[in-house]
């Protein structure tokens, strides 16, 4: 079944600047803002512009210069929040939730990046 993306999600908003964001970032293809809600000192999320709803959907549909761009901002925003473990940074973790099992709340693709904390184990255990 193809990805249906929903226009009227959240990010499609502060992407059309109907609704404002704490902008971090901005490239061609890609826009970084904090999180609303963060989980974490440092909490950003990465998105691209086009209507991509998961990274599955990203990686099989978007043009070679999206992807490019998209993966670059990512690590620009790391080198702005000083987080790179290669430059004396002490680390973060990228996350992408994808739909129900993912626990994905806003359906257009977001990458979290979460720094500023030991962090913890990557997921909870299940039992
Ligand atoms: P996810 O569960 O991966 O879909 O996460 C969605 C994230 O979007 C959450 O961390 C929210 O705090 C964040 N969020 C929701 N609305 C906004 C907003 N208007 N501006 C910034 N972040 C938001």
């Amino acid at each position: 079944m193809a990805y249906a993306y929903d226009t009227e999600n959240i990010f499609a908003k502060i992407l059309r600047g109907e609704i404002p964001c704490n902008k971090v970032m901005e490239t061609e293809h890609s826009l970084a803002f904090q999180d609303i809600r963060p989980q974490a000192p440092q909490h950003v999320l990465v998105i691209p512009k086009g209507p991509y709803v998961t990274f599955d959907h990203f990686g099989l549909e978007a043009s070679d210069a999206e992807k490019a761009d998209f993966v670059t901002l990512i690590g620009k925003v790391c080198a702005e929040l000083g987080v790179q473990p290669g430059e004396g940074g002490a680390g973060y973790r990228a996350i992408s939730n994808a739909g129900e099992d993912g626990v994905q709340e806003v359906p257009h693709l977001h990458v979290h990046i979460l720094a500023g904390r030991m962090l913890g184990r990557m997921v909870q255990s299940a039992d």
